[in-house]
């Protein structure tokens, strides 16, 4: 078996050869990740699911720079933010405590637009729960079109709890023109599949348990209940 895989005909500065060099780079690095991550958790399970997203993120960046070919996000962009997105206990209790700390007056207005949403999510038959193993393109499409805004979206376009914000947004770049994404998902951005083995094994040590908890839940439909 060969450590580094060569490149396919991809062509360099492109998108398809930085995901080439990614995944290449974390079947090679897996163990040094895995490392990292472990360090900074210092046996702390929740500062193991931030480090797994600071590695990766780290990891990323550098992937990027030695590609010269970075993500077309930038602060502002926001078409994203009107996808369905799905969150597990363990985000859904870093999302609550994060809004906790908010003024009231924020958190009503979050309340206000999650109902608002749940509303049309409800008459439009949008699963509110989700399991790993379901897929979403279907659900992602039928929802881009009711153009709901997250609640946690703020008024410049920025999301309101963005350090705390879930994993499926941390991860989500998109490489492809800017605002090209808007009522579509881009077909070249990237989402880390990568993490969901870290996040699972996290998730089964802050639980306890033999296997995750892998429900998801419907951002507004927590929000809408839960603040
Ligand atoms: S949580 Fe924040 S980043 Fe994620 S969709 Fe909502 S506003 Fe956007």
């Amino acid at each position: 078996m060969r450590l580094f895989k060569k490149h396919s005909s991809v062509r360099k500065g492109s998108f398809e050869y930085l995901k080439e060099e990614l995944v290449n780079y974390i079947a090679t690095n897996k163990h040094e990740i895995t490392r990292t991550i472990n360090e900074r958790a210092k046996g702390d399970p929740l500062k193991a699911y931030e480090g797994m997203l600071e590695v990766y993120d780290e990891v990323l960046n550098r992937i990027e720079d030695k590609c010269e070919f970075k993500s077309t996000c930038k602060k502002g962009c926001a078409d994203c933010c009107y996808q369905a997105i799905y969150v597990n206990y363990l985000e859904a209790k870093i999302i609550l405590d994060s809004i906790d700390k908010l003024y009231r007056r924020q958190r009503e207005k979050i309340r206000k637009v999650a109902q608002e949403n749940m509303r049309i999510i409800e008459e439009n038959k949008i699963p509110l729960k989700l399991l790993m193993v379901d897929d979403e393109t279907d659900i992602q499409k039928k929802y881009l079109k009711l153009k709901l805004p997250c609640p946690l979206l703020g008024e410049e376009h920025s999301c309101i709890i963005y350090n705390d914000r879930p994993t499926v947004c941390q991860r989500y770049r998109n490489y492809g023109e800017a605002c090209k994404c808007e009522g579509q998902i881009s077909n070249d951005s990237y989402s880390f599949p990568e993490l969901a083995d870290e996040q699972v094994l996290i998730e089964m040590a802050i639980n306890g348990e033999k296997s995750p908890d892998t429900r998801f839940f419907l951002l507004s439909s927590l929000l809408a209940n839960e603040i």
